[in-house]
């Protein structure tokens, strides 16, 4: 795969995130009312404004949220995609009636691209789950049985799913010590970031109807970037016996653009090799990962300048997206358009890979020294945490965007 060219001649920078190539999906207003758009270059394409002017067929792009769009499904999603290549490619004979479509992506604001339907977040990290495991169980008993057997995960919430750049408030909960005689409450001490992958499924699936491991990956639109914000200390004390609850139910940051599988086929990659057979129903038909550069930076509280905490790549997932959703509809468990699957925690082998605080300090031992002298065990009220992603193309590349979070202090609470 090469560069594809467009008359949007900033795409056309090698190092720009929205070439022709990517094309991913989001949610833009502009003083009006918010509906669908693309990135291309430095601009936002209004996808909405284009189908009401009649330039696209209904697809569902004038709403506020991709859900319409993504229902259609993936005949829908293609054509789309080769109409925009149309629209968009250099030497296009529309440029002048798309051209007035076009708006500066710095003027616009972004907002959260689909109505998330459920939210469920996997642990499905290899290194995050050793390391955690080690931290919490011993190096012996760090990965549960059931691990290596399937894709873990629980249900958590829809209703704190937030775009990019919303501020988060450091939740209160119940905390106990463990040589306290009793749990106290009040404001999170381990405040910490999950540097994840969030698969969006863009088409469902019926009640009591399993699906293959292809047809899953048929189901998923795309890809955001996810923070799964998580208060180490809450869930500490609350996990057993039924797993995180008030600990990862307050917020979870995702980016604004969804970068579509189309767009991701060329950096598919394979799961590692397998340390035991996974039953068929988790078999992967073909690679299913991509290779997917990620970081993590955090700009302190007063200062202006990041420092990078975390380097990684997708490629370190021991399950794929593909294989979570079959998992999660094994049991007749219905899938919706909108429903987003976080990937767990990415860590890789190093220290400087780690995708949360909690691994990065080794529970709060090793504190990290940031660019500017500061140091930190988790997260400072004030505290910016920024996760960046790509895909490196031969001249070009898929980019994620941001997905940006600052922590503000916690609500008073008697
Ligand atoms: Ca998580």
């Amino acid at each position: 795969m090469h560069l594809l060219k467009s008359w949007v001649t900033t795409a056309n920078d090698p190092e720009c995130p929205f070439p022709l190539n990517n094309l991913p999906f989001g949610v833009f207003s502009n003083g009006g009312a918010p509906r669908c758009c693309t990135a291309v270059g430095d601009k936002v394409l209004d996808l909405g404004g284009m189908e009401r002017a009649g330039l696209l067929k209904p697809l569902g792009l004038t709403e506020p949220a991709l859900n319409t769009f993504m229902d259609k499904g993936p005949e829908a999603w293609a054509g789309l995609r080769a109409t925009l290549f149309g629209f968009l490619g250099e030497g296009s004979q529309a440029a002048a009636m798309v051209e007035r479509h076009l708006f500066p992506m710095d003027a616009v604001t972004m907002h959260l691209p689909f109505r998330v339907s459920e939210y469920t977040d996997f642990y499905a990290g290899r290194n995050h789950a050793i390391n955690v495991g080690t931290m919490f169980r011993g190096a012996e008993n760090a990965l549960p049985p059931n691990w290596l057997h399937m894709p873990i995960g629980y249900n958590g919430r829809a209703s704190t799913v937030v775009v990019s750049g919303t501020d988060i408030r450091r939740p209160v909960g119940q905390t106990k010590a463990p040589d306290a005689d009793a749990p106290g409450f009040g404001p999170c001490k381990r405040l910490d970031i999950e540097l994840e992958l969030g698969a969006v499924v863009g088409t469902g699936s019926n009640m009591g109807q399993p699906v293959t491991v292809a047809e899953a990956d048929a189901m998923i639109f795309g890809y955001v970037l996810l923070n799964d914000w998580s208060a180490r200390d809450i869930q500490a004390w609350e996990y057993q016996p039924l797993g995180p609850f008030q600990a990862k139910a307050f917020a979870t940051s995702i980016s604004p653009w969804v970068v579509t599988r189309a767009a991701l086929e060329p950096f598919r990659c394979s799961t590692p090799d397998r340390e035991k057979d996974l039953l068929p129903y988790l078999r992967e038909p073909g690679p299913m990962l991509y290779d997917i550069d990620l970081s993590v930076t955090m700009t302190p509280k007063g200062s202006k300048t990041p420092s990078t905490i975390c380097q990684t790549n997708y490629n370190e997932m021991y399950y794929s997206a593909a294989q979570q959703l079959a998992h999660h509809a094994s049991s007749g468990c219905k899938m919706n358009a909108g429903d987003l699957l976080g990937s767990g925690t990415i860590s890789g082998p190093e220290k400087e890979n780690r995708g949360s605080l909690l691994e990065l300090t080794w529970d709060g031992k090793e504190p990290l020294t940031l660019e500017g002298g500061e140091t930190r065990t988790f997260i400072e009220d004030g505290d910016t945490l920024t996760l960046r992603g790509h895909a490196q193309g031969s001249g070009y590349c898929i980019g994620f965007g941001t997905c940006i979070g600052t922590i503000k202090p916690a609500p008073i609470f008697p």
